[in-house]
């Protein structure tokens, strides 16, 4: 769905191609005072302008995609808060799966903790469970996210031609030491949970007597003070909650308004103008964002 965009002394959106569910090719052209809302989230958005022509000029021409606009941040600064934790099994088969409640600590991170249902096959909420038969019992996640990760990456295109093909993307997780900080802090709350009595419902008997937990994935660092084997265990445990963002952020790409900076008739409303993953889980803010910018544009339509 590659944008059409006119360029003269000014450029703007003035319609969308796209091809529907049956493959049949369509044409969509912006009436008077419209406008183009690009909603295809923090991936599909910036993968769009750049396919559009809007994006570094020296990139895009490399990829041979005729220039519409330089803008040198589309596809920059493409976020995701790393996902850190243990996943214990547990020795009895929980209905209660799911993930319902979720923590927010003083010292940054959100501790969230999906139960995995008996019998599932390897997901990627497991990075790790590639290698394990399905269990006959469910997997308890205990994972702490980074809010506000200050690590960013890029977007890529991989084809310059077609749109079904999936871009590139790198968010760099834990490049920036306040990131691996943050991952230190969920693995010490991590820590007391897995030492609090409410826990030990989740552990094994062993032959000698004692109790223990049994972990898929690798365990908890022991010596809380080794910075080293602590971000180490950062990037072997490393998974996402998929809260990615950024690539058009505002100021940057789109102004406040959301509309795309130097381009008329072209908006962006998704989390791709976010500069943060919002709350402990994006979704629904990102819904009132739809909200918020519809009346800013009923407003908007009602005064011309
Ligand atoms: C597996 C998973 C689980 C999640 N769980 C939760 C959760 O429990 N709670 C929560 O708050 N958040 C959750 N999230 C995050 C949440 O879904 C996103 O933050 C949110 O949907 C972002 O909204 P968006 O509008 O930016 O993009 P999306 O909701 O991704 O919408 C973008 C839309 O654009 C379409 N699109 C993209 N490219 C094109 C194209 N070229 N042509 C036509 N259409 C296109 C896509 O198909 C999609 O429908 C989860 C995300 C994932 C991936």
């Amino acid at each position: 769905m590659p944008l059409r965009l006119r360029s003269n002394n000014y450029s703007s959106a003035v319609g969308v191609v796209y091809h529907d569910s049956n493959g049949a090719y369509h044409e969509v052209y912006v009436k008077a005072n419209g406008e183009v809302i690009l909603c295809a989230g923090a991936l599909g958005s910036p993968q769009l302008l750049l396919l559009s022509g809007l994006g570094p000029t020296s990139y895009l021409s490399s990829m041979n995609i005729p220039v519409v606009l330089d803008h040198p941040f589309i596809g920059q600064f493409m976020a995701d808060p790393p996902r850190t934790g243990v996943n214990i099994v547990n020795p009895y088969a929980s209905t209660d799966v799911g993930l319902g409640v979720v923590g927010i600590t003083d010292s940054g991170p959100y501790i969230e903790s999906p139960s995995i249902p008996p019998n599932s096959t390897p997901i990627s909420f497991l990075p790790f469970m590639g290698s394990v038969p399905p269990l006959n019992t469910s997997v308890e996640i205990i994972s702490g996210k980074v809010s506000r990760p200050l690590s960013t990456g890029w977007l890529h295109l991989k084809s310059a031609s077609n749109v079904t093909v999936s871009p590139a993307v790198r968010f760099n997780y834990y490049n920036r030491t306040e990131d691996i900080h943050q991952c230190s802090n969920a693995v010490e709350v991590i820590r007391k949970m897995l030492a609090s009595p409410a826990l030990n419902e989740y552990k094994f008997n062993d032959p000698d007597g004692g109790q223990s937990f049994r972990f898929i994935g690798p365990a908890l660092p022991q010596n809380p003070s080794d910075f080293e084997t602590i971000t180490s265990f950062c990037h072997k445990s490393l998974a996402t909650f998929w809260h990615m963002h950024g690539g058009c952020l505002p100021t940057k790409v789109v102004d406040s308004g959301l509309k795309v900076i130097g381009v008329d008739s072209l908006r962006v409303v998704d989390a791709s103008t976010f500069f943060n993953s919002p709350g402990t889980n994006p979704q629904a803010t990102t819904m009132m964002l739809g909200r918020y910018i519809g009346m800013k544009i009923l407003e908007e339509r009602a005064a011309y």
